[in-house]
């Protein structure tokens, strides 16, 4: 499937926020759009009246970058949080949290959701013991997530698990930092998803 491979800070400036696709850089002063705040392009400067079906589109693809999505994938998560009981932007938000990237990259196992996928495709990890290397797999309350016992002498690996007590899980992930390992507590909430998305702009979006 094509992804995007252009500059990721690029989309940070056309969204005009910080969506951390970057790691480290996104937090230590080296931030492209603290520098730049304007949208890439000749006229991103402009100052442009935004109207309903573009903050509509403009927060649907926040989210979309922000999970490290293309557009058929996010769709299907939202057919899919649409047709599941309970309110849909939020149904959305937590399936997306679900993914097993995202879920690497919450544990503090990675530096961005991108790097996490890279690693869980290289199968740097094990889901409750088993060989597992699909980014998009949901997890479920009560998966253990642990790093593969090959992998533990990787300098990649080794870098992480050293850089693990300077990361915050989410309460919804218990971290055990010593056995490099992490266990779903219980399904995420909307509340501890602590992005400011206004979900239900992508809610209206979709049902048009
Ligand atoms: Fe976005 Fe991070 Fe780049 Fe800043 S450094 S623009 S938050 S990807």
């Amino acid at each position: 499937m094509a992804r995007y491979t252009g500059p990721s800070c690029k989309l940070c400036r056309r969204e005009k926020t910080k969506l951390f696709l970057k790691g480290d850089r996104c937090l230590n002063g080296k931030c492209s759009l603290e520098k730049r705040p304007t949208a890439p392009g000749q006229h991103g400067a402009a100052n442009v009246k935004v109207k309903e079906y573009g903050k509509q589109l403009r927060e649907k693809q926040k989210a979309k970058r922000y999970y490290g999505l293309q557009e058929g994938q996010f769709k299907s998560y939202f057919k899919e949080a649409d047709r599941v009981e309970g309110v849909t932007g939020e149904n959305l938000l937590i399936l997306l949290e679900r993914r097993f990237d995202n879920v690497v990259y919450r544990m503090g196992m990675a530096e961005s959701r991108k790097e996490a996928r890279q690693l869980v495709l290289h199968g740097h990890f094990r889901v409750n013991g088993k060989k597992a290397t699909i980014p998009s797999m949901l997890l479920k309350k009560g998966d253990v997530i642990t790093v593969r016992e090959e992998s533990r002498s990787s300098a990649k690996i080794k870098e992480l698990v050293e850089g693990l007590d300077s990361r915050i899980a989410p309460k919804w992930l218990l971290v055990d930092k010593d056995a490099v390992k992490a266990t779903i507590d219980t399904l995420p909430v909307r509340e501890d998803i602590d992005f400011p998305f206004e979900e239900q702009l992508i809610v209206e979006l979709y049902s048009k």
